[in-house]
């Protein structure tokens, strides 16, 4: 029986793991690689039979954990996709919106008269939807026997609405048995709507993400005052507050709290927030159909008959020309895609507000290596849209405290739970630097083995 690993191996992005158990082929996730040098990876040529593999176990909806399935599909895959019911809602908009954006890319691409264009474009938004119909959808909890010889439970991961971990028990041909757990994304515990990460006390292996592996976030009552404060002195000033959000969760999660200030009377009355995402609407669509995964907090305003994602001040833009009407406007509140500033509205909003001091930029998610989020949190002072460059004369703010990943603290808890079972825990899911210092952190402080895997790399389940 072995493992390989053909993404997420020392960077964040791409995550796929490729368990051959010598009677069944399957794979856990399909992502895509993103960011500007780990993009380069979605053109390799899988190290495995697409055609062969009988299941894909899918943790969540992210793109980096499905958006190479339709690539799968067109090198053969006729399996089955294993998620829940509320993954699968997801997945279907975020696989048409990442086509649609390759679609775009490549269109523009051709425009400017450049090479390669075809790679920009992995799949069409027809062959994205082609995916669905694999889909076989089970709820958290429930033990399911695929064969005599795999069997799997999906558990809360506590990371995005329908986010899961997987256990899986698999039997080799000689009739020896393993079991392993892939964490997909571990949640920070205390989120509003989802639930906290459900904990798991036994595995032969465990595979665990390490995103934050080095660092504690902020406590979340201490993110929403700085939040606070800055709404309420953007709103002062007359500047514009801008957020780039993942049309997912995160922007859902700041919409709820933004909910509780204005039914407080926290923030100055009049403040008006703008949600500009056809996907994050679509997305808050599917949020409401499936409240019955929401956390306590959630449950209880929503049985208490509050909208949760609904405000005076709040309104939701679906059409392009009323989301360029926001560039005339001062003192408004801005949630925009993409989350990482890679394309998306977000961009014709920060060419009309960067380069004024009075203007707020607040990161509430994760920015990866090689993309203008990422950059601007490092500290870049200019920056390129459209072609042209720009000063970074906003104030950049990061708000750890919203991160729909656990911290060092919250992972180390989450493993923890295994006690002294893992032979061996695999570190992935985390920049180089990080996911080795998270490996060493473990090893030392829960005495248990731990491999940080390359690229590619293969290892025997013994
Ligand atoms: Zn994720």
């Amino acid at each position: 029986m072995f493992l390989q690993f053909c993404g997420a191996s020392k960077m964040v992005t791409g995550s796929c793991f490729f368990l051959d158990t010598g009677v069944h082929k399957v794979l856990v996730d399909c992502g895509m690689f993103q960011g500007r040098d780990a993009s380069a990876h979605n053109q390799d040529q899988f190290p495995f039979d697409p055609g062969q593999i009988d299941y894909v176990f899918l943790t969540h909806a992210h793109i980096d954990h499905c958006g190479r399935l339709p690539v799968l599909l067109k090198h053969g895959f006729h399996g089955k996709i294993i998620a829940t019911r509320a993954t699968r809602d997801l997945v279907r908009i975020l696989l048409e919106d990442s086509a649609q954006i390759q679609k775009d890319d490549a269109e523009r691409c051709h425009r400017r008269g450049e090479l390669d264009c075809e790679l920009a474009q992995l799949y069409t938004p027809e062959e994205a939807l082609d995916v669905m119909q694999y889909f076989e959808t089970y709820p958290y909890g429930d033990s399911i026997r695929l064969s005599d010889n795999l069997e799997f439970r999906m558990r809360d991961a506590g990371h995005i609405l329908g986010s899961a971990f997987f256990e899986l028990w698999a039997k080799d041909s000689d009739g020896t048995h393993r079991k392993i757990v892939f964490s997909g994304d571990i949640g920070q515990p205390g989120q509003r709507i989802v639930k906290d990460p459900d904990l798991v006390r036994e595995a032969d292996y465990v595979v665990v993400e390490s995103t934050y592996g080095n660092r504690l976030h902020r406590s979340k009552d201490e993110t929403l005052l700085e939040l606070l404060s800055i709404l309420t002195n953007a709103k002062r000033e007359g500047g514009n507050v801008l957020i780039p959000t993942f049309a997912v969760e995160r922007a859902q999660e700041i919409i709820y709290e933004m909910n509780l200030f204005a039914e407080n009377h926290l923030v100055p009355d009049g403040l008006e927030v703008y949600f500009d995402s056809p996907l994050g609407i679509k997305a808050t669509e599917i949020f409401e159909r499936h409240s019955e995964l929401f956390d306590e907090d959630a449950r209880r305003l929503l049985e208490g008959g509050d909208h949760v994602f609904q405000f005076d001040g709040l309104r939701y833009i679906d059409k392009f020309r009323d989301s360029r009407r926001l560039a005339a406007r001062h003192g408004i509140v801005i949630l925009a895609g993409s989350g990482m500033c890679t394309g998306g509205r977000i961009v014709y909003h920060l060419e009309n507000n960067v380069d004024n001091p009075k203007n707020h930029l607040v990161f509430a998610g994760y920015q990866v290596k090689g993309t203008k989020g990422r950059d601007i949190v490092d500290g870049a002072r200019t920056i390129r849209l459209s072609g042209r460059q720009y000063p970074l004369n906003l104030q950049v703010h990061t708000l750890g405290g919203f991160s729909a990943h656990g911290d060092r603290g919250d992972l180390e808890y989450w493993l923890r739970g295994f006690g002294t079972s893992p032979r061996k825990i695999f570190v992935v899911h985390g920049d180089p630097d990080v996911a080795v210092e998270f490996s060493e952190r473990i090893r030392d402080e829960l005495k248990r083995e731990t491999y940080v895997p390359d690229l590619y790399d293969r290892v025997e389940l013994e």
